[in-house]
């Protein structure tokens, strides 16, 4: 039987270090930090995700403000949003939610955000530096991934590392992350022949493709860690890619959905927006 890695324990730690930077810095800046969320549609996933950074964000004493746009919008009005926020001197960090709608151009879109504003590293210039070994902010869900994995106390290097998924935002950031600790990567996706056999042979096993349930006990190699970073919504609760009573009893440890991947996941999130902050006001 596997230990639960327990995500909400791991972000407190993160939690108390935003709380006492935002009170530190109070004084000195006479504000706070303020993130900008900004979600178009009313995807359930999305929904959940924005309104725990939110509450979140105003516990830890940040403040943050949600545009939220119908289905509906036009692709000028967001930009239009993110262009007058790019402007505030006291936004620190602009989140887009993503996807956008089919009829958006996103690339566009997030190409309007500033670089310095980029609190979730989506911008090709961060995409860039990250790429390149560079300091940059790291996408919010892979850094929170890494805290995870690290929290096992495994050493990544040379490790089998298996992907499942290969977006933009998670799939192939958690695997160039994982490549910079020296595991040795896979990144499977839709076309992936043998995806079983690849995945039960992984020593640490990224699951990050939206189908509740899809990775059960067969996937999974015996000690393994096995990071379930699937959020969909299912009659009103939010379930993971993993069947976790079977990964537990197989795998060495195993993130909940939810308390894992997405409850550091917000805390990240804020984190960034806390190292744009003092960017800012220095
Ligand atoms: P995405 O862009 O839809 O990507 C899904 C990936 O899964 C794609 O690469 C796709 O392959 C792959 N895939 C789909 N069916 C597959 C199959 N049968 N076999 C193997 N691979 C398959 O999704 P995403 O944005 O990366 O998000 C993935 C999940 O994580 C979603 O549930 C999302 O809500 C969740 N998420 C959670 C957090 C968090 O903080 N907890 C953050 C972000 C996302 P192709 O590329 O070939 O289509």
């Amino acid at each position: 039987m596997g230990k639960k890695i327990e995500g909400k324990l791991i972000a407190e730690a993160f939690k108390n270090e935003i709380r006492e930077l935002v009170t530190c810095n109070k004084s000195k800046a006479y504000r706070v930090p303020k993130l900008a969320i900004i979600m178009v549609g009313s995807d359930g996933g999305s929904s959940f995700y924005v309104r725990n950074a939110k509450k979140l964000a105003e516990n830890l004493g940040l403040s943050c403000e949600v545009f939220h746009f119908q289905d509906d919008t036009s692709e000028e009005s967001v930009i239009d949003t993110i262009e007058d926020l790019n402007i505030k001197e006291d936004v620190d960090g602009i989140m887009l939610q993503l996807p956008l709608p089919d009829d958006f151009n996103e690339k566009y879109v997030i190409s309007k955000i500033d670089c310095e504003k980029d609190i979730d590293g989506l911008t090709y210039k961060n995409i860039g530096k990250f790429y390149s070994g560079e300091k940059c902010f790291i996408p919010c869900t892979p850094k929170g991934i890494m805290e995870l994995i690290k929290s096992t106390g495994v050493d990544i290097k040379g490790k089998n590392a298996v992907v499942v998924g290969r977006s933009n935002i998670v799939g192939k950031p958690i695997a160039q992350l994982l490549l910079d600790q020296n595991a040795t990567v896979t990144i499977c996706h839709s076309k992936t022949e043998d995806l079983k056999k690849i995945c039960s042979k992984a020593d640490i096993l990224v699951a990050a493709v939206g189908k509740p349930d899809f990775i059960d006990e067969n996937f999974i190699k015996s000690g393994a860690i096995v990071i379930d970073v699937g959020t969909t919504m299912v009659d009103g609760k939010l379930r993971g890619d993993v069947v976790f009573n079977e990964a537990i009893e197989k795998a060495e440890f195993v993130t909940p959905v939810p308390g894992g991947v997405g409850a550091v996941t917000t805390t990240m999130l804020l984190k960034n927006t806390c190292e744009a902050f003092e960017k800012n006001v220095r």
